[in-house]
């Protein structure tokens, strides 16, 4: 083409684009469920856009909000098209030859070694999925903003750019043709297309349609050649049909015809558009909200999520939500975790996409759960700057909280595992096998996010706190809860003990727990970094103090000995102290809290356990 233009993909993507190509993964069906996402994607921006700006939408069929797809055999050509935003020739350039995601090159990798795609829409790279495939794309595109052009590429390390001469014009929007390779003939099939869609793009916001054909019978004059009514066939369009029916019809009278088989062909619609949050929750099946899932987190494993919720609030604040626990954390999910902005929600405002980096609707430490927020109470012609400010959103985040820790706590409730030092009831109601140990399964995943939310929000300290797994003394190599713990509390104790240190292995041989094992007392053992932290936050639970076992103050009830043998040993202290310059420590005493050890350092009160100078020592180095 004589004015077009060409460019070198950026290094990283011609890299992808080849393990692509050689890809022998089997699972090509994902191309077309990453179009689709696209497609709806580039929907959603016009559609904010047009909130503030109706003109953008333009008139007649521009303002069809919809995806087509549509299949020439002959050719071996899959289209699909959208009439959402659209790109410039800029747009074209950046989004389809370079990356802008980090951690894209991490994923590159990966996928080398595991060779597995499935995550690449999660990647920010989903489009070069096309050429698992096709071996040759067009991607004609019109925005507001720029003149129709082309993009096109044969994955051979280049791209072509030209300005749009000889295309039917768009209008606005995308439409990407897929020149099929051989082996994949399949896609060229409706049965195959409709199955996709079914498969993973039900949930999509907008109209998907497929130039379907359709089987109808037509009332034809019985002397009319057959054969040359079937070539007409393909050519004849829908009003053409609908004239000769009428026709037929009108000709009521002739008394001989006869009934024939006519392919039509006509747009049909693949998906139900009706917002699943929209709906009642009793009428939405289990496999629905696993769907819906697996398109809103682009998580396409076979996996369930772990847990969701779907209400509606009402009150000053109107909203419908639904919450997911993912079945997995993503592997990046703690990283630089307080200057990321990582939120997973979606926020829509009247059933319109507005934006999914809300960081206002949860507080950090939820950032592992998906879901979406539809409000009637914000404010629809607003910037997304001034929604950020709107008071509103402090009274749905609120509830969001609530309802997300309501239900992680029914994660454990329903889990029979969970369920066992607990009521009978609780196990009655959670027979199923489903729900076992998927308390353990979250507290692996995302048992970090709750000791951060204990640290970070105060305001649900006591609802987190229950959320609490840990091992203990008693425990018996299993997870218990500190509910349980009090549950097995001795009569008289006050304080819940724990220790704290790098395994279990160190601490069970810990001279700190000989007494209070023997006395039979319940140890927690928290061996996480992190929870040295925890620790300065959590003060108390259910009116009992925590007691670090290793720090001043362990009381393990009166002993009639005790001032006796403190008296008797005043000279022997006394005398330690002295031999140890104070500068090592603060006093010596005599302590009933050990029971075959001599002696042992205690660290004060408010000073660092051990751990935490073994933590911050290793942190420095
Ligand atoms: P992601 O969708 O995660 O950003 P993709 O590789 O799927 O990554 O797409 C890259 C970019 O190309 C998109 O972010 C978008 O800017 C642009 N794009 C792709 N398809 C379309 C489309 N149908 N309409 C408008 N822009 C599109
Ligand atoms: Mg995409």
């Amino acid at each position: 083409r004589s004015n077009a233009q060409k460019y070198e993909f950026q290094a990283e993507v011609s890299r992808l684009m080849d393990i692509i190509i050689n890809s022998l993964y089997s699972n090509k069906d994902i191309f077309l469920r990453e179009l689709i996402s696209n497609a709806s994607d580039a929907l959603d921006k016009i559609r904010f856009l047009a909130l503030t700006d109706k003109e953008v939408l333009g008139e007649g069929d521009n303002t069809k909000l919809d995806i087509q797809i549509k299949l020439d055999k002959q050719n071996k050509i899959l289209s699909i098209r959208d009439r959402g935003i659209g790109m410039t020739k800029e747009d074209l350039i950046k989004n389809l030859g370079t990356i802008a995601k980090s951690g894209t090159s991490a994923f590159v990798e990966k996928m080398q070694t595991s060779g597995d795609l499935n995550l690449i829409g999660q990647f920010g790279v989903g489009f070069y999925s096309v050429y698992l495939v096709a071996d040759y794309v067009e991607v004609i595109s019109k925005h507001n903003d720029d003149k129709q052009h082309v993009w096109e590429s044969n994955a051979d390390g280049a791209f072509a750019i030209s300005e749009d001469t000889w295309n039917e014009p768009l209008g606005r929007g995308t439409e990407i043709r897929l020149h099929l390779r051989e082996e994949a003939g399949e896609y060229l099939e409706e049965s195959k297309l409709k199955e996709l869609v079914k498969k993973y793009s039900e949930f999509i916001n907008f109209p998907i349609y497929l130039w379907a054909s359709k089987e109808v019978d037509v009332e034809v004059p019985a002397d009319e050649d057959e054969s040359s009514d079937e070539e007409e066939k393909p050519e004849s369009s829908e009003e053409e049909e609908e004239t000769e029916k009428g026709e037929d019809e009108d000709a009521e009278d002739k008394p001989k015809t006869k009934k024939v088989k006519e392919t039509t062909y006509d747009w049909e619609l693949l998906n139900d558009v009706k917002a699943i949050w929209l709906r009642n929750p009793k009428e939405v099946t289990d496999e629905e909200y696993t769907k819906f899932y697996h398109s809103l987190a682009k998580d396409f494993g076979d996996e369930k999520p772990l847990a969701w919720s779907h209400f509606t609030a009402e009150g000053d604040v109107e909203f419908k939500a639904v919450l997911f626990v993912p079945p997995k954390a993503p592997h990046d999910l703690y990283e630089s975790y307080y200057n990321a902005n990582k939120s997973n929600l979606k926020l829509y405002v009247r059933r319109v996409f507005i934006s999914d980096e809300f960081d206002e609707l949860l507080p950090k430490y939820l950032n592992f759960l998906k879901g979406l927020v539809d409000s009637d109470t914000l404010p629809l012609n607003v910037s997304r700057e001034m929604l950020q400010q709107h008071s509103s959103l402090k009274t749905i985040k609120k509830k969001l909280i609530r309802k997300a820790l309501d239900m992680i706590r029914r994660i454990a409730d329903e889990d029979p595992d969970e369920a066992k030092d607990k009521d009978k009831k609780d196990v009655e109601d959670s027979s199923d096998d489903e729900k076992k140990g998927q308390y353990a399964k979250f507290w692996n995943e995302f048992g970090k996010s709750i000791k951060l939310g204990i640290i970070e929000d105060a305001a649900n300290r006591n609802r987190l706190a229950k959320l609490l797994r840990f091992e203990s003394t008693k425990s018996d190599g299993k997870l218990t809860s500190l509910d349980q713990y009090i549950s097995r509390m001795k009569s008289g104790q006050k304080d819940i003990f724990y220790i704290t240190g790098p395994n279990k292995e160190q601490l069970e041989k810990s001279p700190f727990l000989e007494r209070l094992k023997k006395k039979g007392y319940e140890v927690i053992f928290f061996t996480d970094p992190v929870d040295e932290y925890l620790m300065q936050y959590l003060m108390d639970y259910e009116d009992k103090k925590f007691q670090n076992v290793s720090k001043e103050g362990l009381k393990l009830g009166k002993d009639s000995k005790d001032k006796e043998l403190k008296e008797s040993f005043k000279e022997l202290t006394k005398w330690w102290k002295g031999a140890l310059a104070s500068e090592n420590v603060d006093d010596v005493k005599i302590s009933n809290r050990l029971d075959n050890t001599p002696c042992v350092v205690v660290t004060s009160k408010y000073g660092w356990s051990a751990n935490m100078e073994r933590i911050m020592q290793s942190q420095t180095l």
